[in-house]
């Protein structure tokens, strides 16, 4: 392996979730579904967790997925739509 000089290469990772290549259709499917599956409980003490986690929403499979629905074009009204339970824990 040859010895790495110079100056270290400058990696843009500022860009945006529209600008993203957009995603297809396995990426959408499991994106809503993590999305989905890993939604908001707001009844804990120190706030909201990830009702499948635990960890502090939005955990980071929440914002994974929702980032790639966000480059594919859904809106947050599509977006809270996933959350289809009809209570807290269900
Ligand atoms: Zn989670």
């Amino acid at each position: 392996m040859a010895a790495v000089s110079g100056p270290m290469p400058i990696v843009d990772d500022s860009r945006r979730a529209d600008a993203l290549p957009r995603p297809d259709t396995y990426d959408i499917e499991l994106a809503a579904r993590a999305v989905k599956v890993h939604c908001a409980v707001k009844q804990w003490p120190d706030g909201e967790r990830c009702l499948n986690c635990g960890w502090p929403h939005p955990c980071v499979t929440y914002r994974w997925g929702r980032k790639i629905l966000v480059a594919d074009g859904w809106t947050e009204r599509e977006i809270a739509a996933l959350d289809s339970r009809t209570g807290v824990w269900s």
